[in-house]
């Protein structure tokens, strides 16, 4: 680490500048999506904060990055209505400019229901935010990054995108279904120099898990769960986006980044069996 804080390799000078983009972090009014736009602020790009709900949070988080140095504005919406996405867009537009970089990060977890006993609207509304969310917002995305030739879209999925979830087939269904958009967006518009990339986190403390690693029996019960002894940080993720939003992912597309702390290697095999 250098003494100005900046992660260099080997003397390489390898930093990340994201000076002159513009990015949209969707759902970054709390959790991930807050730390994201923070360390794409501190990159240097241009940051669009995006809440549903929680107005006041996004105002805090764009007057922390503009009196640090960085520049930041609010924008507020739901990602699972087309005519409230297109006014998003627009907004960013005549505010900062057309887009550079989206993260869709917005998402819900849902009720934990079987599937027979459930009820349908609530399956519906995890497929309609987690899924038709990001295709509405990359559509958006797309029209201007063709334009200007270049961009990037980072779909964030889950580790529930390879591994089932009894009671959740909602969203293990919508984050592997974001996985193959991933995939096919991707393929559909590298003519274009657009990237199109997924990051799939683990267990990563947020609101979201709250009531997971609230209680004791629960968080001891989930670390047995990851081969690394801790569940994620924000920064372990936000991290990973920046580096995947700049120059030095230049060549990755159509595929996903696991960020899980070894979530997926079968942690109950550690200890032999
Ligand atoms: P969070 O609850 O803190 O954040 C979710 C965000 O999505 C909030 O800002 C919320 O306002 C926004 N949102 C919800 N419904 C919306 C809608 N209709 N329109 C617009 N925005 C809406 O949770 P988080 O943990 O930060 O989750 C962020 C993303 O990461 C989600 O897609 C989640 O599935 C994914 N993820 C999280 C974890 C984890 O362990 N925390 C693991 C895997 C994947």
């Amino acid at each position: 680490m250098a003494s100005d804080g900046k992660v260099e390799a080997y003397g390489s000078g390898i930093s990340i500048d994201l000076k002159g983009k513009v990015a949209l972090v969707t759902g970054s009014s709390s959790g991930l999506g807050m730390e994201m736009a923070k360390y794409l602020a501190k990159a240097g790009a241009t940051v669009a904060i995006h809440y549903h709900s929680e107005k006041q949070q996004a105002n805090n988080l764009a007057a922390e990055i503009n009196s640090s140095g960085g520049k930041a504005a609010v924008f507020g919406g739901d990602v699972s209505n087309a005519q409230q996405v297109e006014s998003i867009f627009a907004s960013i537009d005549a505010q900062l400019g057309p887009l550079d970089i989206l993260v869709n990060n917005a998402g819900i977890d849902g009720k934990r229901e079987l599937c027979g006993d459930d009820n349908p609207e609530d399956w519906l509304r995890v497929i309609s935010i987690n899924l038709i969310g990001p295709y509405y917002c990359s559509r958006e995305a797309v029209k201007r990054m063709k334009k200007k030739g270049s961009g990037v879209i980072v779909n964030i999925t889950s580790v529930h995108e390879f591994l089932p979830w009894s009671g959740y087939t909602a969203y293990c269904s919508a984050k592997a279904g974001l996985s193959m958009f991933t995939k096919t967006l991707a393929q559909e518009v590298s003519d274009f120099g657009i990237r199109v990339v997924a990051l799939a986190p683990g267990a990563i403390k947020t609101p979201i898990n709250k009531d997971v690693w609230g209680n004791p029996d629960t968080y001891k019960d989930l670390l047995t769960k990851i081969a690394m002894p801790r569940m994620g940080e924000t920064s372990d993720v936000a991290k990973a986006v920046t580096f995947l939003a700049s120059d030095l992912a230049s060549y990755i597309t159509g595929t996903t980044l696991v960020v899980d702390g070894g979530m997926l290697l079968y942690p109950a095999f550690k200890h032999g069996g």
